[in-house]
């Protein structure tokens, strides 16, 4: 489905754009971070989420692509991405609750995603897989830069993941973003035969570990959509777009 060109640069006159996306869909997803508590439906959540995107003047990405039927991806526990808002599905306090948010306003698209517990104590394994999954991501972020390959964001983020005894999922990767919300190369989380393209100025990448406590094996659900995984032990997911620039990765959706 690519062009040729297995990679996109963005222009000048695009960057702007992009990153005011970014940053309003990192505004979203802080906001509903604040705001998902125990005893509301996935469903609520999903609302809530689509007013807020339409408060800030843009539009869910995720709504319809492909026919995804919610505003945003809600995933808890084993699910591990593309969770539906559900009227039965009514958060509880022990659960932890991935957020995939894809916002387009202005012709940019931002795309981000996050993991959190919905209490303060949780135990030692949830913690180890939120803070290390967390980790894996920054530490990938850290090889967006310049002359670096595509390889070398997946092994940083892959050895984080194997030092903390997590598994990696390997049906999902992060991709370019910023006018379509997927765009080439790429970026899968572990290495593999892919090298990818070398990295240059104006490239948009989404990366997005998906990491596992027990098994990296996933299923879909009869929905679909709703990707879990196969021995039911919990999974987690941050996400962040990157810009690789002359210098340091300008993180786009970085909180403000
Ligand atoms: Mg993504």
């Amino acid at each position: 489905m690519f062009a040729k060109k297995d990679y996109v640069i963005h222009t000048e006159e695009e960057i702007p754009r992009i990153r005011y996306a970014a940053q309003t869909t990192a505004y979203v997803r802080d906001q509903l971070k604040q705001l998902a508590r125990a005893g509301m439906s996935t469903f609520e959540l999903d609302q809530l989420a689509g007013k807020l995107i339409a408060d800030t003047g843009g539009n869910s990405a995720f709504l319809g692509y492909r026919g995804f039927p919610g505003n945003v991806c809600i995933s808890v526990n084993d699910e591990v991405v593309h969770g539906i808002g559900r009227p039965d599905r009514i958060l509880d306090e022990n659960d932890i609750v991935s957020i995939d948010i894809g916002v387009e306003i202005d012709g940019g698209i931002g795309d981000t995603a996050v993991t959190f517990p919905l209490k303060e104590n949780i135990d030692k394994d949830t913690e180890r897989l939120l803070k290390f999954t967390e980790k894996s991501l920054m530490t990938g972020i850290t090889k967006a830069v310049k002359g670096n390959f595509i390889r070398d964001i997946s092994a940083a983020v892959e050895k984080v993941a194997k030092k903390a005894d997590l598994s990696v999922v390997r049906e999902y990767v992060g991709h370019g973003c910023g006018i379509q919300l997927h765009e080439p190369p790429e970026v899968p989380n572990f290495v593999c035969s892919y090298r990818g393209p070398r990295l240059r100025p104006g490239m948009i990448l989404a990366i997005e570990p998906m990491l596992n406590l027990g098994t990296y094996k996933v299923f879909t659900e009869s929905d679909h959509w709703t990707v879990r995984t196969l021995d039911g032990r919990l999974s987690a997911h941050f996400e962040h777009m990157v810009l690789i620039t002359d210098n340091e990765p300008e993180i786009l959706t970085w909180a403000q």
